[in-house]
């Protein structure tokens, strides 16, 4: 897995500042800002993006 480069800023979910990595942009409106997120949120993006990926591979549980 590629790790990014963490950076001074703060946290777009959990709004703490401190060291942050770029999690990708988020767009509103038409308009995009790029977004940074603190280690634990980065854990938590990292197990959603798992969670959301495996339902893809589900098989039936029979
Ligand atoms: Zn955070």
């Amino acid at each position: 897995m590629r790790t990014r480069p963490l950076v001074p800023g703060w946290c777009l979910l959990c709004r703490n500042a401190g060291m942050v990595v770029w999690i990708g942009p988020v767009e509103h409106d038409g308009q995009s800002a790029p977004a940074y997120a603190c280690e634990p949120c980065c854990e938590y993006a990292r197990q959603y993006i798992s969670f959301y990926n495996k339902q893809w591979d589900a098989r039936p549980a029979s």
